[in-house]
């Protein structure tokens, strides 16, 4: 029967395994989610607004490009001779809509030195017809706003604007003549949509994903801005992943438009599909430790522990104290364990045979005693009875020993009782025979595989040893030394210990009833 162990060794480390096992997964998934994720996520990060500064390097060029245009025709001599003499002749010859059209601008206007407009025309981008400008008047006033304020009247400005038709990119300049010389006389404004084939183009040169949303003013002060873009306003949006959101102001430095680029979130996607992989070769390798740890405590521990105990609680049940724990090759601790175990066992074993005997042994005659005379008698009667083998019994007792003791007294009656114990285990003298004292003054001796005759022999041996010794008992009326009564019977085979002891006592007693020092052998009841 197996002992019910509620949490056993393996059980108790195999948490510890799992405790520390989910520590350390925690950590490493911690740590792997902190430093690679963000890692991944900063690239990511660093790339999209790489990408904004490549949207605004783009929108820069496009003004670069209308900048370009603008400075053409503003530098020209007859633009600068048309604001001397205002003509319809020379915009409806030059500035037309076709014109526009053909190198892309939507408007074009003309200030003279007091900012008034003299000249406005807008193309329609498809037909090349002349369209109402009216769209670009909000335009043309926020630009004259800018020319007012500004001290340099010569510098090219650009910037993007809004208009009822969309985004709108302008440049205005001075015009002068060609040459460059000539005094103030008025300004050329120049417009191109933000849309059509100026957005395909920036989107071709940038491959970049973005699309461009107008925003509601808010209470935002304006900031002039060289760029349209204003970096200032370049954020992540924190409601919507993989997206970077910055302002484009107008002419005038107010936010209107947003820009919204669609980021690739694909690194920390790829990255965080690595980091799993390495949390699950890490859950993997640890289920495998697990299992080895399992095993390995199972083997080396566990199963040695339970064998151990299983040969002790056999050696214990059977009392078998000479037996010894099996010593495993390996020299580790349970080793030791057994081996310890061994010394106690051999100890135990020292103590336990010491106190066996010291329990079967007589105080001062040192033979068997009354308890080691009755187990040996049960035991050799079973025999008798398996075997048939012959069993004999004596019974001895000292003639008036009473008178002896009281005549010479007790210590000398003890040594009485030495020198005969010492007789009996003489004439007692094969391996199987065993003398007994199992009273005060009564002695006995078993002789297993020993006939009546045999038994008689020894009983008559003791008498002539004792004769030997020749010890004093002036106060026997028998004799004038010690003499004694004995009794001989064989077990038959009915006997119980107690009936072979009842029939060596009644021969006794024969022996004591006729006159005493003599041997009586009693056959049968
Ligand atoms: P009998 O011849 O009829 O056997 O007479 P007895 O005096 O020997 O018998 P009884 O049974 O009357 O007395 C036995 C005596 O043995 C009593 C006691 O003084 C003595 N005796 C018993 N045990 C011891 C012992 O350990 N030491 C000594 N010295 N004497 C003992
Ligand atoms: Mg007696
Ligand atoms: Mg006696």
């Amino acid at each position: 029967m197996g002992i019910r162990i509620p949490m056993g060794l393996r059980g108790k480390i195999i948490s510890l395994f799992f405790v520390g096992f989910s520590l350390m997964t925690a950590v490493a998934i911690a740590l792997l989610e902190t430093n690679l994720h963000q890692g991944f996520n900063s690239i990511e990060c660093e790339e999209a607004q790489r990408q904004m500064t490549q949207i605004s390097h783009n929108i820069t060029n496009e003004l670069d490009r209308l900048s370009q245009i603008n400075s053409d025709w503003a530098n020209w001599d007859e633009m600068y001779d048309y604001l001397r003499h205002p003509t319809r002749e020379f915009t409806d010859r030059q500035i037309n809509a076709q014109a526009m059209k053909t190198v892309g601008l939507k408007f074009a206007t003309i200030l003279n030195k007091q900012n008034e407009i003299i000249f406005s025309d807008s193309a329609n981008m498809t037909s090349g017809d002349s369209e109402d400008p009216i769209n670009f008047i909000e335009t043309i006033n926020r630009i004259k706003q800018r020319i007012e304020q500004s001290d340099n009247r010569s510098s090219t400005n650009c910037g993007l604007d809004t208009s009822p038709i969309g985004p709108i990119l302008v440049c205005w300049q001075t015009i002068h003549r060609t040459d460059h010389s000539g005094q103030f006389n008025g300004t050329l404004i120049v417009g191109q949509m933000l849309e059509g084939v100026v957005m395909n183009r920036i989107h071709a040169q940038s491959g970049i994903a973005f699309e461009i949303e107008p925003i509601t003013l808010s209470d935002e002060p304006a900031r002039l801005l060289y760029t349209a873009l204003d970096p200032n306003t370049v954020k992540f949006d924190p409601n919507q992943a993989a997206l970077l959101t910055a302002q484009l102001r107008n002419i005038v430095g107010q936010a209107i438009y947003s820009v919204r680029l669609h980021y690739s979130t694909s690194v920390s996607q790829r990255g965080d599909a690595i980091i799993w992989k390495v949390i699950w070769a890490l859950l993997l390798v640890t289920a495998l430790n697990g299992l080895m740890l399992l095993f390995g405590v199972h083997y080396l521990v566990i199963r040695r522990l339970r064998q151990l105990d299983k040969e002790l609680i056999q050696i214990w049940r059977n009392g078998r104290w000479s037996d010894r724990l099996p010593l495993q090759k390996n020299r580790d601790e349970l080793h030791h364990l057994a081996r310890s175990i061994n010394r106690m066992l051999a100890l135990i074993r020292k103590q336990f045979i010491g106190l066996e005997s010291l329990a079967h042994t007589d105080a001062l005659t040192q033979i068997a005693n009354r308890r080691a005379f009755d187990q040996r008698l049960a035991l050799e009667v079973q025999q008798h009875q398996r075997t048939q083998s012959p069993l004999t019994l004596i019974l001895i007792d000292v003639d008036y020993f009473k008178r002896y003791n009281d005549y010479y007294g007790h210590p000398a009656g003890d040594e009485v009782l030495v020198t005969i114990a010492a007789i009996l285990t003489q004439v007692a003298n094969r391996p199987a025979d065993l003398a007994a004292r199992i009273g005060g003054e009564e002695f006995a001796i078993i002789l297993p595989n020993t006939n009546l005759e045999g038994a008689q022999h020894v009983a008559e041996n003791i008498g002539a040893r004792l004769a030997e010794y020749q010890l004093r008992h002036a106060d026997s009326p028998v004799a004038d030394v010690i003499t004694l009564s004995i009794g001989v019977t064989q077990a038959i085979n009915r006997d119980d210990p107690s009936a072979l002891i009842q029939r060596a006592d009644k021969a006794t007693y024969k022996a004591k009833e006729s006159g005493r020092n003599k041997v009586c052998v009693l056959y049968e009841i």
